[in-house]
Parts: structure tokens; sequence; C-alpha cells
């Protein structure tokens, strides 16, 4: 498919998961010329199903983001593949994109719901198994390995919260030492309180029997049989083009361990780049669906007040200037013909 852009938008959305289709749902409903850019590769891909998203529990990811886009366009919304690779300011106002494919447009507010990437811990057999059994969230994964012979891996120093955690949906909980800091005495006698079994030592690899995990093999030759393993991937947003508009993000630390990087925002998604909001795991590291979808339309209501300021400050300009009034109407006539008009599908 391939589809020529309109040169400009109200709102580009940049990212098309929970948060971007949730955030240009509102837009679209509130009446603005939307373009969602989505390259294609949300967070939960590798999971069959989604769970805890009230009323959507247990829908396979690609289901949910289906019906989003069909909402979206359904309100006149505009969705495309593609990957957004420059995103400048222009001088008139506004920004100017450019998409990997050489597609141009621009936008007078942008909305970037970019996620984030989960960098996993360098163990052979592991990449493999990320999304099935290899998890992270007890929220998402929890209870469909409840009961079973979970395994936690430490890299760093959430993995005693995480066993402690994950003790809530089995018995059979193993916490692996790993590269991971030693327990304290006290989180010693804590994992040892609710049967927490510590192995230490290097694990080798993860190693399956018919494509699930079977065991954990430790450098020594021991194995240790499990159908779960836990593990803490680094959370590192996904910035990309937005470093050109001064947009970098922060670290996010656990004293000296690094646990991510995030794009800082107020409470609506505003950035300190005037015209630049920002939604779901892109700036809250840790939302879940519901959440990233919420923040999308926080951000999605915010973006649209502004315009409207920006809007009243035009009609008072052109109110008291007949003279630019006419010209303020020329544009805008302009501006609602390549809405109408711009869009071609080939
Ligand atoms: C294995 C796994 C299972 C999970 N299961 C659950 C679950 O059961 N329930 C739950 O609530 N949460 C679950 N989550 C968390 C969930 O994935 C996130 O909460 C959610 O994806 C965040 O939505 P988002 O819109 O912020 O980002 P994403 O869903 O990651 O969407 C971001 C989109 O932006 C696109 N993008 C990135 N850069 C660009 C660019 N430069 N140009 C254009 N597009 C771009 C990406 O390709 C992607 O399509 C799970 C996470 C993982 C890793």
């Amino acid at each position: 498919m391939t589809k020529t852009l309109s040169n400009r938008y109200d709102v580009v959305v940049i990212g098309g998961g929970a948060a971007g289709l949730s955030g240009a749902l509102t837009l679209t409903r509130a009446r603005r010329s939307v373009l969602v850019i989505d390259a294609g590769e949300p967070r939960n891909a590798p999971a069959a199903h989604l769970h805890g998203f009230l009323s959507r529990d247990g829908a396979a990811p690609s289901e949910l983001l289906a019906n989003g886009r069909r909402e979206v366009t359904g309100y006149g919304g505009e969705i495309v593949s593609g990957v957004v690779t420059s995103a400048r300011r222009e001088e008139a106002g506004g920004f100017r994109l450019t998409l990997a494919d050489g597609r141009v447009t621009t936008a007078r507010r942008l909305l970037v719901t970019t996620g984030l990437t989960d960098e996993l811990p360098d163990l052979p057999g592991l990449a493999e198994l990320w999304g099935t059994d290899v998890i992270h969230c007890p929220y998402c994964h929890g209870w469909e390995v409840r009961d079973q012979p979970i395994g936690v891996l430490s890299t760093g120093p959430m993995a005693i919260h995480q066993a402690q955690l994950f003790r809530q949906w089995s018995d059979d909980v193993v916490l692996f030492g790993h590269t991971g800091p030693e327990p304290t005495e006290t989180e010693h006698r804590a994992l040892t309180a609710r049967g927490i079994r510590f192995v230490a030592g290097q694990v080798e690899r993860l190693e399956t029997e018919n494509g699930r995990l079977h065991a954990v093999r430790m450098v020594d030759g021991s194995t240790v049989e499990r159908r779960a393993l836990v593990v803490a991937p680094r959370f590192t947003a996904r910035v990309g083009p937005l470093a050109e508009l001064g947009l970098t993000a922060v670290p996010l630390q656990l004293n000296d361990f690094r646990l991510g990087s995030r794009l800082t925002a107020d409470p609506t998604g505003r950035t300190e780049v005037p015209g630049v909001w920002v939604a779901g795991n892109v700036t809250d590291l840790m939302a879940q669906l519901i959440a990233a979808a919420a923040s999308g339309v926080t951000a999605a209501a915010a973006i649209n007040g502004d315009l409207i300021d920006e809007e009243v400050a035009t009609a008072l300009r052109a109110a008291d200037n007949p003279f630019s009034a006419a010209a303020e109407a020329a544009l805008n006539a302009q501006v609602q013909g390549d809405r109408r008009h711009g869009l071609t599908v080939g």
C-alpha cells in the first residue's frame, strides 16, 4: 500500500500502539485532522494474548490494534505504515516530518507514542522465549503461570522484589543469583521465610523441549527445571528522530543501576519542547496497555486545548485587523481543502 500524505495535519501521531491510537481517536472525534504513522512493532507483539485490559482481557494484541485502527479511521483519521526518521520544527510554526521511505508531511502539533524497547539479558535461548515463557510483568502473565515452577533471573536490584512478587502466583519460585547483587542477610531471611529458593552462580543458558522452556542450565553444569523465567529488561524509550527537536531521554536509575530511560513530561504529556506531547511507554515505562491508552486520551485533550488557544489568538488578531482577517480566511480555506483532498490511496 502506498499513500500520499496531505501536506498539513492538525496533529501527527508518531506510533500507532494503544497510546497513539487512543490519542488519535480522541483527536479525530474532536474534528481534528489526524495522521498516525506507525512502524507496526508494538511492544507486546510477542505475546499471544493481552490481559488486564477491562473488556478486552484475553484478546490478541493485534485484535486490540485492529479495532482501534477501525475506530480512528471511522472518524476520518488517517493511518499509514512507516517509520518517522526526522522531525524538525518549521520556521513558520509546526513540524516537518520525514519518513524512511522519503514521504514528508507537516503538523501543527505532535503526539509521540513510540513506546520503549525491552533490552533483554544476553543469555542463549532467552530472546526466543520472550513473551511466552520468558516474562517480566506479573499482572500481564502471572495468572497464566500460576502454580508453575517459576525462575527469576537476577541481573539487578529488582530481582528480589520480583521473586517476592511472583511468589503470589506460585509456591515454587527459584531466584537465580546470576549477575545480580548478592541478597543481604535480611533479604535471604525474607526469601526463605516465603519458601523462595536462592540458587547462587551464573546461568549458562535456557533449555527448551518442544519449543517451551524446560530448564535453566547453570555454568557448573547443573540444571533446574522451570516452566517460566522472569527477567528485568532494561526499558529504553524509543526516542529515534525526536533528538532533532531537542527531546532526549533521561535515565531511570535505582542507585547506580540503570533501569531504563524515558522522555519527561508534565501530567498531560506536554514536553519541554513546545507543541510536542508524549504518551504511553515512551514516557511511563511501567504503563500497561490500559494506562498507555488513557495517557493518550489525556494528551489528546491537552493538544486540542492548545490548538484552541492558538485559534482564539488567531481569531482575536483577525478581529482586530480586518485586512489580516481576509488573509487568515484564505489560509483556512486552503487548510480545509488539503484535508478534503489530500489523501490518495494506491
Ligand atoms: C511480552 C509483553 C507482554 C505484555 N502483555 C501485556 C498485557 O497482557 N497487558 C498489558 O496491559 N500490557 C502488556 N504489556 C505492556 C504493553 O505492551 C505496553 O503497555 C503497551 O505496548 C504500551 O503501549 P504504547 O502505545 O506506549 O507502545 P507500543 O504498543 O509499543 O506502540 C508503539 C508503536 O510505535 C511505533 N514506533 C516506534 N518508533 C516509531 C517511529 N520512529 N515511527 C513510527 N512508528 C514508530 C512502534 O512500531 C509501535 O507500533 C506487555 C509487554 C510485553 C513486552
